[in-house]
C-alpha cells in the first residue's frame, strides 16, 4: 500500500474528467550558478483523468527535463528551483516536489508510471521478458504467489498484443515495436493512473508507430489512465492527443484542445511547425520549415526567446518577454505571445496549415480530426487515404 505521509484527501470518489496532475510554476535549472542553464521555466500543465495530453517541442525544448522533474527522477545537475507538482490519485493527494523518497517509491511505477524513449536500453538484455514483468509484481506487489505473477505476466503481454510464449524470450528475440510494447506492458502492470510516455515511438517505422498508437488509445479508453506523451512530433499529437501543450526554449509557449490548436494556433512557432509537414495534394512547394535554430539556453535572446525566428517580431519582442495570456475558447486555450495581447496586431494572419495536411502522419484514429473540424466531412477522401495508406 502506498505510503500515508503526504496522503490527503485519501477515499474521495474519482470520475473521468476530474484533475489528476497539476504542474504549477515549475522551473528547472542545470547547475546552481549564475550561468546555470534554465531548461523548464515557470510551466504550468493540468492533466485530467483518462485525457491524454501531449507535450510538444524540438529537441532541447525542456519536455523530457519537464517529465523527470514531475517524477523526481532528475539527475545532478538538474535541480528544481520553483513549483509544485500535485498528484490527486485515487488514494490519495500528494505534493510529489515534498514528498520523501520512500513515498515516491511507492508512488511510481503504482501510480505513475513511464515509458522511456529507449526500449532496447530500458530492458534487462540478460533477463527474459517473464522475468523483468514478473520482478516488477514482485517488488509492488507482495501478496501475489509465483503462480499469479506468472499469469499476470501473460495476461500483461497479451494487453499489449504479444503472446504469451514470448515470456521466454531476452529483449534481442524481439523486434523494436515488441520490445516499445513490453515496456508499455510493465509500465502498465500495476494500473497505474498516470502514463508518462517519452518519445515512446520515436525509433520505430511509421505502421509499428501507428499499431502501438491505436493500442495504447484503446487501453486509455478500457482502463481510464492519462497520458502524459512527449514528442517532437506535433502531427502525431494533431491526432492522438485531447490537449497539447508546445514547448520552446524551456518555456510552454501555447497550450490548447488538439484540434484548436490546428484550426487556429495562436502562436507562430505553432504555425511553424504545423507548416513544417508536407501536403497531401495540391501544388508542390518547396517546404520552408521555421528559419534559424531552438536557442543555446544558456544564451536565450532578451524578450520573446523565439524573436530571432519570428516573422512577426516587433519592437516590444526584442525588450519584453510575453506571458501566458488566458484566451478566449471553449476549451482551455493560452498563448505566450504579444499578439495575442491587447494593443497589439499581427501584420498579416498567421499562416495556417492544409486542412488535410496532418492527415498524412495521422496515425491512431483516422478521421477523427476531421470530425471535430467545423466543416470538414469525417469522409475526407484524403485522409480516409491517409489512414488507409499505413
Ligand atoms: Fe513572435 Fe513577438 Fe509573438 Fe514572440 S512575442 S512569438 S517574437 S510575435
Amino acid at each position: 500500500m502506498l505510503g500515508t505521509q503526504r496522503a490527503e484527501s485519501a477515499g474521495r470518489p474519482r470520475s473521468r474528467g476530474d484533475v489528476v496532475l497539476e504542474i504549477s510554476g515549475l522551473s528547472v535549472d542545470y547547475g546552481f550558478t549564475d550561468d546555470a542553464v534554465r531548461a523548464v521555466v515557470d510551466a504550468s500543465l493540468t492533466l485530467r483523468r483518462g485525457e491524454v495530453l501531449g507535450l510538444a517541442g524540438e529537441s532541447g525544448s525542456g519536455k523530457s527535463t519537464l517529465a523527470y522533474a514531475v517524477t523526481r527522477l532528475l539527475r545532478a545537475p538538474g535541480v528544481i528551483t520553483a513549483g509544485e507538482v500535485r498528484f490527486h490519485g485515487a488514494e490519495g493527494d500528494y505534493d510529489l516536489l515534498a514528498a520523501d523518497a520512500q513515498t515516491m517509491r511507492e508512488l511510481r511505477w503504482s501510480q505513475l508510471a513511464v515509458v522511456f524513449q529507449s526500449a532496447m536500453n530500458a530492458l534487462n538484455p540478460v533477463l527474459t521478458i517473464g522475468s523483468q514483468l514478473t520482478d516488477v509484481l514482485k517488488a509492488h506487489r507482495p501478496d501475489m504467489n509465483r503462480q499469479a505473477r506468472k499469469e499476470r505476466a501473460a495476461e500483461l503481454l497479451n494487453l499489449v498484443g504479444i503472446t504469451a510464449d514470448r515470456l521466454s524470450s531476452f529483449p534481442h528475440e524481439l523486434s523494436g515495436g515488441m520490445r516499445q510494447r513490453v515496456m508499455i506492458a510493465m509500465a502498465l502492470a500495476l494500473e497505474p493512473e498516470v502514463l508518462i510516455m517519452d518519445e515512446p515511438t520515436t525509433a520505430l517505422d511509421v505502421v509499428t508507430q501507428r499499431e502501438i498508437l491505436e493500442e495504447l488509445v484503446a487501453l486509455r479508453d478500457r482502463l481510464g489512465f492519462a497520458v502524459l506523451f512527449i514528442t517532437h512530433d506535433l502531427s502525431l499529437l494533431i491526432e492522438l492527443a485531447d490537449t497539447i501543450a508546445v514547448m520552446y526554449a524551456g518555456r510552454v509557449v501555447e497550450y490548447a484542445p488538439a484540434a484548436a490548436l490546428f484550426r487556429s494556433p495562436r502562436h507562430p512557432y505553432t504555425a511553424g511547425l504545423l507548416n513544417s509537414f508536407p501536403g497531401l495534394h495540391g501544388e508542390r512547394v518547396a517546404m520552408t520549415g521555421i528559419p534559424g535554430s531552438p536557442p543555446d539556453l544558456r544564451h536565450v535572446p532578451e524578450g520573446c526567446p523565439f524573436n530571432p525566428r519570428c516573422r512577426y517580431a516587433m519592437d516590444v519582442c526584442r525588450q519584453d518577454a510575453p506571458v501566458l495570456i488566458s484566451l478566449p475558447s471553449a476549451g482551455r486555450r493560452a498563448a505566450s505571445c504579444w499578439l495575442q495581447a491587447e494593443g497589439f496586431i499581427a501584420p498579416e494572419p498567421l499562416a495556417l496549415p492544409e486542412p488535410t495536411t496532418v492527415g498524412a502522419r495521422i496515425v491512431a484514429r483516422p478521421g477523427a480530426l476531421a470530425a471535430e473540424l467545423p466543416g470538414s466531412d469525417p469522409q475526407d477522401p484524403y485522409i480516409e487515404a491517409a489512414g488507409s495508406a499505413l
